[in-house]
């Protein structure tokens, strides 16, 4: 589930990276990003509606901090033409619709993934994309900030939506065999998978080792 928002990132990414300028990207950059998304909160947004006689889902992936491109320093200008092959699902980007009914995000949380994930669907909402009067359930990584959950409690008020929010914790103990120890496990393997899209990108073979 939040594997699968993680994937989604990652594989933006290495599309970036199969451009020519990412193609000459060093090893420690492509860690940096890697690194950075091990710790990044992953949320997930499903919102369900009725349109056309059927019931249809919405997903939205979002991943908290700048994006890759920014990370990595790439010119790429559109990053979401990067986000491919995700018909029924976005990636959620930090921009707020205009007269935006959200809370504003306090100071250390406006690049928060639920941030990204609340915008990106109000923009939809706001804009026609998808009908009010869904629901929406949300998967997140980590337990939910005061600062989201006042955002959270704003788009419920403005947009009367039933929110769900599930929120995943990190148990501790070599027994743990929790989904956030398991989407921990998944996100090692991030620097090899962007090194392997890097080496599809330049047709040189990469160099191995560096994993966190
Ligand atoms: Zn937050």
């Amino acid at each position: 589930m939040l594997r699968e928002s993680y994937d989604i990132h990652v594989e933006a990414a290495g599309r970036m990276l199969q451009g020519a300028a990412g193609a000459n990207l060093a090893t420690p950059e492509l860690n940096r990003l890697a690194h950075r998304w091990i710790r990044a909160t992953v949320a997930r947004f499903e919102y369900t509606y009725h349109a056309g006689g059927r019931e249809r889902t919405r997903v939205y992936h979002a991943m908290s901090g700048r994006e890759a491109d920014e990370i990595l320093g790439l010119p790429v200008s559109e990053a979401s033409g990067q986000y491919v092959g995700i018909a029924a699902s976005r990636r959620a980007s930090i921009e707020a619709a205009a007269g935006s009914q959200l809370a504003v995000p306090e100071p250390g949380h406006r690049l928060d993934a639920e941030v990204k994930g609340f915008r990106t669907l109000e923009r939809d909402l706001v804009e026609g994309k998808v009908p009010a009067r869904g629901r929406l359930r949300i998967w997140i990584s980590q337990p939910i900030c005061s600062s989201c959950r006042a955002m959270a409690s704003s788009f419920e008020t403005s947009y009367v939506i039933d929110t769900t929010i599930f929120q995943w914790r990190r148990s501790v103990g070599p027994d743990d065999v929790s989904l956030f120890r398991k989407l921990d496990q998944h996100r090692r393997l991030g620097s090899s998978t962007l090194r392997a899209w890097r080496r599809a990108g330049s047709g040189v073979t990469g160099r191995t080792g560096c994993l966190p």
